[in-house]
């Protein structure tokens, strides 16, 4: 059979698992070698009942020594049981439903199990454990994230055949191998599916993440090669009256990333630049400055930011700044005729151009554009951003993030891009106090908020969604909102999520802007951007719902003026009580952004939340670092030592393809 045959053809895999496979992403011959077990049963040794650790997974051989009875308890539940033992002693076995099992097993059999006994009574027993008739021929049995329907024999077997009927092709030459020290694919295939001890497991799987990784880092490779492409822009630096049109000084940091921009735009290639900078740090403000030279050169330029929310304030802010130029909003919940009016008036002449990710799915060439600006990149998935990056070619791009990553782990997810880094705050600003606050302080903190208000301040207060479910329990805006009333009779509370029109959402964002709202109960659509220098205590709660770089944004709403500000994460949940204190102890944007990581994987850090979305099956960025990081070395040695002419040949042919299977997942998304 070849690699590209569907898995039909393997003996035993008919129509039927072929459907439940699929839903693994399981289609051909080559998915299956992929499909990496999650883990192994170590079979290796045969335990002895009383050595056996209660909890935990063991392999025993037993000799059935009562009769086998199976009880009917119920409509669908009926437990087949017995007691067996070894010389050591004694267990009682339960197998819940399988009914046919029943007929293989008889006093005085004997058998394998593996499976994890428990106490009960002081007995113990074990529910439900794999049995074998012989002792299986593989020391490490695989084990595969499975869906219902399909059991782990199923895959075993139909793996086995794919390997005895197909050959695995190295694409790498013994030299290759050597040098870098990588265990040949055909072993590696087989061995991670079927090893011999769990070093080797290690090792083979490290070789095809490896692989993986490669091929990975040279798409990215080649999705940047559009950088340093010579531009046709013609853009002189000019004076920097923009400068003192500002409301403030900028910082020392803000004028160092304005400058590097200025040579970039200047220097006669196209721009590829990403700027790092926590929250508060004044990013806008460099954004700003960046469309404003193009203004001046005779370019539009387009901002583009997550929501509308934050674009509505994007856009107010330029017509600020830029009282004589034609600034431009447009958002996907605009009028067809106000929509197709704004994108005509886009496209004539010399504009500042404004909008949310509305802007990506309009086909329209903004013939003038010289800059795209992606506010909050971060935000947007990873489809959105190569939409826009084809979409529209031969601009300078600038993407603005607050969301600092590690810098092995930027080198290859930016490639090429060069990156700036605001590592400054505004002066005068005050770190935001935080407090993890449990239900008995509940009280007291509604207090201290009322305090703050009487004082002249505003807050918010974040729920992690907006309508209540009793299944999780979760506290939603709308009930909070109306508890809240009851709570704040005399005070003016606003209600704001993604579920209100957008004049309605507008409407509010602006009334909370001129304090005409106390307190705003709100979702995240007030996570990314927001404004309100004002605004000095911020709620979370539920908080243990968000993660860490999350509920450092939604901190980041607050500490913006000269006032003390303040933070309350709400939670209940003890186990995330080491986690919140990331928050309390810390205020740097970078370090939890790397705790986040460590904790909750890399795919929601990069807006790549739904699996796969990078294009990766196997490697994960995070635990699979220091292959990352070795890949990009052995890459960095394959492009110039001609003596891996055909390996880097192979790598940029896969990552051609994979490439190229990204662009038409993002064409059909
Ligand atoms: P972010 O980096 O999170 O996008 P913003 O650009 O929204 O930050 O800036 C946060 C706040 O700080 C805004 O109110 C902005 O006007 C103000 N700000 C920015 N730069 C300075 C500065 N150099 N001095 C004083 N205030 C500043
Ligand atoms: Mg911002």
């Amino acid at each position: 059979m070849k690699q590209s045959d569907k898995i039909t053809v393997i003996n035993g895999i008919g129509e039927k698992k072929a459907k439940l496979l699929e839903k693994l992403n399981v289609k051909t011959v080559r998915d299956l070698l992929y499909f990496l077990p999650r883990g192994y049963k170590d079979l290796s040794h045969v335990m002895d009942i009383a050595d056996v650790p209660p909890g935990e997974n063991a392999f025993m051989r037993i000799v059935i020594d009562t009769p086998v009875k199976t009880a009917r308890i119920r409509q669908g539940l009926e437990i087949t049981s017995f007691f067996a033992s070894d010389t050591s002693g004694r267990i009682k076995v339960n197998i819940f439903n399988q009914v046919y099992v029943k007929q293989y097993l008889f006093q005085g059999k004997e058998i394998y199990i593996y499976g994890k006994p428990e106490y009960n009574n002081r007995a113990l027993a074990v529910n439900s454990p794999e049995i074998y008739f012989k002792k299986p021929d593989s020391p490490y049995l695989p084990i595969y994230p499975l869906t219902a329907g399909l059991r782990q024999t199923d895959v075993r077997k139909a793996v086995g055949e794919a390997f005895s009927n197909s050959i695995v092709r190295e694409i790498y030459g013994t030299g290759f191998l050597e040098k870098f020290g990588i265990m040949g694919l055909s072993d590696a295939l087989y061995k991670v599916h079927f090893p011999d001890s769990m070093e080797e497991a290690k090792a083979a799987r490290t070789r095809i993440v490896f692989d993986e990784l490669l091929i990975f880092t040279r798409m990215l490779d080649m999705f940047n090669e559009e950088d340093g492409q010579k531009s046709h822009l013609k853009i002189k630096s000019s004076g920097d009256d923009f400068l003192k049109r500002l409301a403030f000084r900028p910082t020392n940091a803000q004028l160092k990333v304005m400058d590097e921009i200025k040579q970039d735009l200047s220097g006669g290639q196209y721009m590829n630049r990403l700027v790092q900078g926590d929250v508060g740090s004044g990013k806008t403000a460099v954004a700003f400055y960046a469309m404003d030279l193009l203004y001046k050169n005779g370019y539009s330029s387009i901002m583009m930011a997550p929501t509308e929310i934050l674009a509505e304030q994007h856009a107010a802010n330029a017509r600020e700044l830029f009282p004589q130029e034609d600034v431009i909003l447009i958002t996907g919940s605009m009028t067809k005729v106000k929509r197709e009016k704004a994108l005509k008036n886009a496209a004539e002449g010399v504009k500042i151009i404004v909008g949310t990710h509305a802007l990506i799915y309009e086909e329209v060439a903004f013939e003038n554009v010289g800059l795209i600006i992606t506010d909050e990149q971060h935000r947007f998935g990873v489809k959105q951003r190569a939409k826009l990056a084809g979409g529209l070619q031969g601009v300078h791009t600038l993407i603005m993030s607050a969301t600092p990553i590690p810098r092995s782990l930027s080198l290859v997810l930016y490639g090429k891009t060069k990156i700036s880094i605001i590592d400054e705050l505004p002066p005068g600003r005050t770190p935001v106090k935080t407090y993890l606050i449990h239900k008995n302080k509940y009280k007291d903190m509604i207090s201290f908020i009322k305090k703050k208000i009487d004082g002249g301040r505003q807050g918010y207060i974040v729920c992690p969604v907006i309508e209540e479910n009793p299944e999780t329990e979760l506290r939603s805006v709308k009930e909070v909102f109306a508890e809240l009333e009851n709570e704040f009779k005399s005070y003016n509370l606003g209600l704001l999520h993604g579920k209100l029109k957008s004049k309605e959402k507008q409407q509010m964002m602006d009334a909370f802007l001129n304090k005409e709202i106390n307190l705003l109960v709100s979702t995240t659509v007030i996570e990314v951007g927001i404004d309100v220098p004002n605004a000095t205590v911020m709620t979370v709660l539920n908080a243990e719902r968000f993660g860490l770089a999350q509920l450092h944004q939604l901190r980041g709403r607050v500490g913006r003026g000269k006032h003390q500000s303040y933070c309350f994460l709400v939670s209940d949940s003890s186990n995330s009580y080491e986690r919140l204190r990331v928050l309390v102890k810390t205020n740097d944007g970078f370090e939890i952004a790397e705790q986040d990581m460590k904790m909750r994987g890399a795919g929601d850090v990069f807006g790549t939340r739904q699996h796969g979305m990078s294009g990766l099956k196997i490697a994960n960025l995070i635990e699979d670092s220091r292959q990352l990081e070795k890949a990009v070395q052995v890459l960095r040695i394959l492009e110039k030592d001609r003596a891996y002419v055909r390996e880097y040949g192979e790598i940029t042919k896969n990552a051609a393809r994979l490439m190229q299977d990204k662009m038409i997942e993002i064409a059909f998304n």
